[in-house]
């Protein structure tokens, strides 16, 4: 899948807007000025790489995180785009893309969105009030309501000491992808997505170390960007996203989007 048929696909399947202004991550200096900005002092900046030449779909990542956070189907943290054409069917799986201006944080009345000091946009559910006005701004429609009483879920410890402990979900408030952040600040196990997937697409990196992991191998981050002709998805709405999808080579993409699983 080349660079702009994956752009086309994403454009048929609605999600994504004008190719040209979807900027290709190229260099580390880039990649940090454009996240992480020069006065950053943290010892991690997180983000995440999905490589979509590896997906095929199998949602492994999708039922890892469903069962670690105790949710209901219709409680989706991460979901799978997908569509079709001659080639076959292709997939993209989308969660919260850990924007670095995110739109959600600005709305919410409450201030219930918080984003941590090493970029990791979370919801204080014992702050958050429901108003949904979040689910609106948000541009990847990454976010859901809960309307009952989840599944008995753990609760998210202070990922920074400038933020408290809080559930990872509640009834009347909204959630979505924590990015396991109650994992990834000791270094001891990867998001449950990355750990799941059976083809290694899901990498948590890091910015200031220039390093990330899929749990089989360890990659330089700027030059897997780099050679991988890294795209954000809906770059051009300034959103900042600290997700970088690695389109795949060599299929024919941009069929009509099949479907949203
Ligand atoms: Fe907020 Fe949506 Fe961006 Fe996540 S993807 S940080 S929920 S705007």
């Amino acid at each position: 899948m080349s660079r702009r048929r994956l752009l086309r696909g994403l454009s048929l399947a609605g999600v994504a807007a004008a190719a040209g202004s979807l900027g290709l991550v190229s260099y580390r200096d880039e990649v940090q000025a454009a996240t992480v900005g020069p006065t950053s002092g943290e010892e991690h900046q997180w983000c995440r790489v999905v490589d979509l030449r590896a997906c095929k779909g199998e949602r492994k990542c999708v039922s890892a995180c469903q069962e670690r956070h105790g949710l209901s189907p219709e409680q989706t943290w991460m979901r799978t785009l997908s569509w079709q054409d001659e080639a076959g069917e292709h997939f993209m799986p989308v969660m919260c893309q850990m924007c670095q201006d995110p739109p959600c944080l600005r709305v919410c009345p409450v201030s219930a969105t918080i984003k941590t000091d090493q970029g990791v946009v979370l919801v204080d559910q014992d702050l958050c009030i429901g108003s949904r006005a979040c689910m609106a701004a948000c541009p990847y429609e990454a976010r859901y309501f809960n309307w009952s009483e989840p599944k008995p879920a753990h609760r998210m410890p202070a990922p920074s000491p400038n933020t408290p402990e809080f559930p990872a979900n509640q009834v009347g408030t909204v959630g979505k992808c924590v990015l396991c952040a109650d994992r990834i600040p000791y270094s001891k196990q990867l998001p449950s997505c990355v750990e799941a997937c059976p083809r290694g697409a899901h990498y948590i990196g890091d910015l200031v170390t220039d390093v990330a992991v899929n749990g089989r191998s360890t990659v330089r981050l700027s030059t897997f960007l780099r050679d991988g002709n890294a795209v954000r998805f809906k770059e051009e709405l300034g959103t900042n996203p600290r997700c970088y999808y690695i389109p795949g080579y060599g299929q024919p993409v941009g069929g009509p989007l099949v479907g949203v699983r």
